[in-house]
């Protein structure tokens, strides 16, 4: 007689516990995090979970995401080259909509080379691995973002991290560092802070201190500077005070991806020894003509880049005859800091319920004290959706 199969659950194993009273835990602090479904394209107005909000939580700044020129240079390409790349760049995968890419992104960042990479997580670890060693020193900035810290971590160099935007504290560092490979790494803009480093003058302690600057440019790439080359473009800096520059292609371009950028010899060494790069499969080369179309967008449509601004300035004028506390973020990034996670989360329920998405982002993406909505702005937004987001937030902060 052969056993019928068991109706009830296995026992626990002291795996599975371990693992649900961390979940308990993290769900006691307020810290535990839920995915929402989308029904729609990116786009200010979202289909989610079955009903229609007003999004202030994307990084698609310029909304390029389903932009009908950039989705037309997908498909077309796709029926071209089929979906998937079939293997790492190193092997067969590397194609010519992924070369034709490098070489704008290049161009279009005032770089020798650039060298595309999966995503930004993978291009800042590998590039932190593969720039430095056991007899190296990173210097970082506290509000890093989180891949250049497992970057940071996972080489084998010595980490120093110094205050936000502390340029005192990083000079201290760095003179009492004797290490000969030294490299600074920091975001261009801080992702949920929406604020700049002061990157020229981290380049000028840079070149002091004979140190490498890598600067991680996510949020700034695509729509900062005049031609919306980013951060660099902004202070106008090139390759010789910025030697290690990171951008993004799935936030200001809509697309996916990412890309270093520099001199020929560290593009050739990135291709040596950044591991991501080496080991891990091309972007669909649909993927690369999309974000080709992306930068021709973004070249045939400044307006988009000075409705961002505006948008930004409107938001700032509009929370401040609210007496809504901002910070000094120029940026479309606009935090609002509400210090504990319960209350945090309070204020985006609430918010949600009027139909506006904001992101609660408590630690340990932001520090311990540091909970905030994280409100985003996207070219399409209108000037009355900044306004009746900030009625209705403005509403939620008596509230709460
Ligand atoms: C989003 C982000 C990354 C990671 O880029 P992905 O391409 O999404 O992996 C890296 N750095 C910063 C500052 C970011 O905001």
């Amino acid at each position: 007689m052969s056993a019928a199969p068991s109706r009830q659950p296995p026992a626990k194993s002291a795996f599975e516990r371990r693992l649900e009273a961390a979940l308990a835990e993290r769900q006691g602090l307020n810290r535990y995090r839920r995915r929402r479904t989308l029904q729609s394209p990116q786009s200010a107005a979202l289909q989610v979970d079955g009903r229609s909000v007003l999004a202030f939580c994307s990084n698609d700044y310029l909304a390029l995401a389903d932009h009908p020129r950039i989705v037309a240079a997908f498909r077309t390409a796709a029926a071209r080259y089929g979906v998937g790349s079939g293997a790492s760049h190193l092997i067969c995968g590397h194609s010519a909509e992924h070369h034709q890419l490098e070489e704008e992104l290049a161009d279009f960042t005032g770089r020798e080379r650039a060298l595309l990479v999966s995503t930004g997580y993978m291009a800042n670890l590998g590039a932190i691995n593969a720039l430095t060693d056991a007899d190296s020193a990173v210097f970082m900035d506290r509000l890093n973002h989180a891949s250049l810290w497992d970057g940071a971590f996972v080489s084998r160099a010595q980490v120093h991290k110094f205050p936000h935007n502390n340029l005192l504290a990083l000079e201290a560092q760095l003179a009492a560092c004797q290490s000969r490979n030294k490299l600074i790494a920091v975001d261009g803009v801080y992702s949920m802070d929406g604020d700049m480093a002061p990157l020229p003058q981290l380049a000028g302690l840079a070149r002091t201190h004979d140190a490498a600057l890598m600067v991680d440019d996510a949020h700034g790439f695509g729509w900062l500077g005049d031609s919306g080359a980013g951060v660099c473009e902004h202070y106008g800096l090139g390759q010789a005070e910025v030697p290690v520059l990171m951008g993004t292609l799935g936030k200001s371009l809509g697309c996916f991806g990412a890309f270093l950028a520099g001199s020929e010899a560290l593009i050739e060494a990135l291709i040596q020894l950044c591991r991501p790069y080496v080991y891990s499969t091309a972007l669909p080369p649909a993927v690369a003509a999309a974000t080709r179309e992306a930068l021709a967008v973004i070249r045939d449509e400044p307006e988009r880049r000075d409705r961002l601004r505006a948008l930004v300035r409107r938001f700032r004028a509009a929370a401040q005859e609210r007496s809504i506390p901002l910070t000094d973020s120029e940026t479309p990034i606009q935090p609002v800091v509400t210090g504990d996670e319960a209350r945090t989360l309070a204020l985006a329920g609430d918010l949600l319920e009027r139909g506006f998405w904001v992101g609660a982002i408590r630690p340990p993406t932001v520090p311990e004290g540091g909970s905030r909505l994280r409100i985003s702005l996207r070219a399409d937004h209108g000037f009355a959706q900044v306004d009746s987001l900030l009625d209705a937030l403005k509403a939620g902060l008596e509230r709460n």
